[in-house]
């Protein structure tokens, strides 16, 4: 998308925006709301930029010959995505596992494709297998496992959850469904933050 073409879809956002102020009541003229539209424009673009995209061509940029066969873990991934059926933020923190098979991704990949699939309406079941899933098919290791905690505002603002629980979900495909240890291993190493 040209830079253009991108400025004249957040302009069109921000319409929207100044029509939901006003059905909500506000006046828009305002001082306090007279650039708001348009900021919530450009926010809403930016958590949404994983549309814009690809975490193939992301991780293509850093694949390395690697001969060894142990696992390699990053956790604590921080993210930030939006609930695809309130539209509000739910966020934590993604760990990767992977086993290697002949070639290894460049550590920074791993976080970059998170945010892909994160800045997006998304649920967070279908992150954590969206996240899975783009690392099996691009790096073919022996197995991908994904583990992922977050907290829903969806869920505390609207008092449906107590304030600090936290929803898990995982996703794993390869040696670690067949191998309950390693996926204790895993799950182990990134309990210790
Ligand atoms: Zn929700």
């Amino acid at each position: 998308m040209s830079e253009l073409d991108q400025n004249k879809t957040v302009g069109e956002i921000a319409e929207h925006y100044k029509a939901i102020l006003q059905l909500l009541g506000e006046d828009i003229n305002r001082e306090g709301l007279i650039r708001t539209p348009m900021r919530a424009a450009k926010a809403l673009w930016y958590a949404t930029q994983g549309y814009r995209e690809d975490a193939d061509a992301v991780m293509r940029q850093a694949i390395f010959h690697h001969d060894g066969s142990q696992m390699v873990i990053v956790k604590g991934i921080e993210f930030y995505s939006l609930c695809e059926h309130h539209i509000l933020p739910f966020f934590g923190h993604v760990s990767i596992g992977y086993v290697p098979d002949g070639e290894i991704l460049g550590l920074s990949k791993l976080a970059r494709i998170v945010n892909v699939f994160a800045r997006r309406l998304q649920v967070q079941e279908r992150m954590t297998s969206e996240i899975m899933e783009s690392i099996r098919t691009t790096l073919h290791p022996k197995g991908v496992i994904v583990y992922c905690e977050a907290g829903h505002l969806c869920m505390k603002m609207r008092g449906v959850e107590k304030q600090d629980s936290v929803t898990a979900t995982s996703a794993y495909c390869g040696v670690f469904e067949n191998d309950p240890q390693l996926r204790a291993e895993f799950l182990s190493a990134i309990k210790q933050y």
